[in-house]
């Protein structure tokens, strides 16, 4: 059948490729080519499985980045504690590397099958069925895009992100985000020295009310992220804007002071949220990845349960093979549980994300400590680690 993706981000190019050697698979994505928007993410889970029954996970790790841990550091330059990532990558069984996600999206476009159309620059404004609005109706589903054209398909699937267009129509009063009270912003820019400072380990601040993470990405570049507590309210995504940064997050630490000098005039800021939708399908239109079930960095599994997701619903497709409808149905029965398990886990993290008061930085403090034990960690990291 055709099958039309929107979106060639992670869980776009993920089902791309998984839905390649049986259908005839567009993807239509709105951005010109790659994202560059780059953060460093955390890559284990059900997305690492995923990744090996699809036979990318080399491709992926080759990317990938092997961090020592965190360094907490206060605002003075003096450091407050650290964290180890060994009995992360212990706990997952060694299925557990850092890794750029943008990094990801190249490694999904590096093994992308050739027989799937990718249109860039190809933004989507509306979804259609014509059997939602009249059960009688035999026209085929159908995608608006903004320059005018309109392409029919058999089935759509929009992997367009947690402001997905189709989710309000899938399932309806759903489609806003469900924003979780912080802002975020990150980017990545050249700094050698910085970065041979930084070294192998990422550094947190210790700080109340905002955070800022600055890590080497590689040999020149320095990644930066900045999260601040907001109105939980609004969902409207905020407009960037560099002098404001500089203002709201200086005096952290040095090394993020340092890296905020080179803030560029363009950079990831959005609101961190979650999409929360009871069902995931409606007629021939499907929502996967973020998209269905966002968890939130919070989380810190979107990427991966992004990538699991998507080999569910392929999976799925392929066991019911013309029986469509019923392949969505499994889809939800197979994914469901884990992705909502995921999101249940983000929203339990959001209270501690960014200390709100001094006494909530000290217990996180002590917490630290505690954790830091060898029983504990070892209690402590298979919990976070279990999918
Ligand atoms: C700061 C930050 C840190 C994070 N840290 C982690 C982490 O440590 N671990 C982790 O696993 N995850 C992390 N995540 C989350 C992770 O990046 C996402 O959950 C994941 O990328 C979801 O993939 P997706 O393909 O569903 O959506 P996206 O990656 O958002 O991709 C959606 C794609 O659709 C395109 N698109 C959107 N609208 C349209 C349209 N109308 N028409 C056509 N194309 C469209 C977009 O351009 C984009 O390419 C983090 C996220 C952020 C913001």
């Amino acid at each position: 059948m055709d099958v039309t993706i929107i979106g060639g981000g992670i869980a776009g190019l993920a089902l791309a490729h998984e839905l390649a050697p049986d259908h005839a698979v567009t993807v239509l994505e709105s951005s010109p080519g790659p994202r560059g928007g780059g953060f460093m993410i955390d890559f284990f889970g059900p997305g690492f499985l995923a990744a090996e029954r699809m036979g990318i996970i080399e491709e992926l790790r080759s990317r990938g980045h092997a961090f020592d841990g965190v360094r907490y550091g206060t605002p003075d330059g003096k450091e407050s504690g650290r964290i180890d990532v060994g009995p992360l990558v212990a706990a997952a069984g060694g299925r557990y590397f850092s890794i750029l996600r943008p990094e990801v999206e190249l490694g999904l476009l590096a093994v992308l099958p050739q027989s799937v159309e990718l249109r860039c620059s190809a933004r989507v404004t509306a979804v259609r069925d014509p059997a939602l609005e009249d059960a009688g109706a035999s026209g085929r589903a159908a995608v608006d895009l903004a320059d005018g054209n309109t392409l029919e398909t058999d089935l759509i699937v929009a992997c367009d992100g947690v402001r997905s267009v189709a989710r309000e129509l899938v399932a309806p009063g759903h489609g806003p985000i469900v924003p979780m009270g912080y802002r975020v912003a990150s980017y990545l820019y050249d700094d050698p020295e910085l970065a041979a400072e930084l070294g192998e380990r990422m550094l947190m601040t210790d700080t109340v009310g905002r955070v800022g993470w600055a890590y080497a990405a590689d040999d020149s570049r320095v990644g930066v992220m900045l999260a601040e507590r907001v109105r939980a309210a609004g969902t409207k995504r905020p407009t960037p804007d560099r002098e404001r940064l500089q203002r709201e997050f200086a005096g952290l630490h040095p090394q993020v002071d340092r890296a905020l000098v080179h803030a560029p005039e363009s950079f990831y800021d959005d609101l961190v949220a979650q999409a929360i939708a009871p069902r995931w399908s409606r007629g021939r239109i499907v929502l996967a990845g973020d998209a269905a079930h966002a968890p939130s960095l919070l989380a810190g599994q979107g990427t991966s349960v992004a990538i699991a997701g998507a080999e569910a619903l392929a999976r799925s497709l392929r066991a019911t093979g013309p029986y469509v409808q019923a392949g969505l149905a499994e889809y939800e029965r197979r994914w469901r549980p884990t992705a909502e398990k995921v999101q249940r886990s983000g929203r339990r993290s959001a209270a501690f994300f960014t200390p709100s008061s001094p006494a909530q930085l000290r217990g996180q403090q002590i917490a630290r400590r505690v954790v830091g034990l060898p029983g504990v960690s070892r209690l402590v990291t298979r919990s976070f680690i279990a999918p």
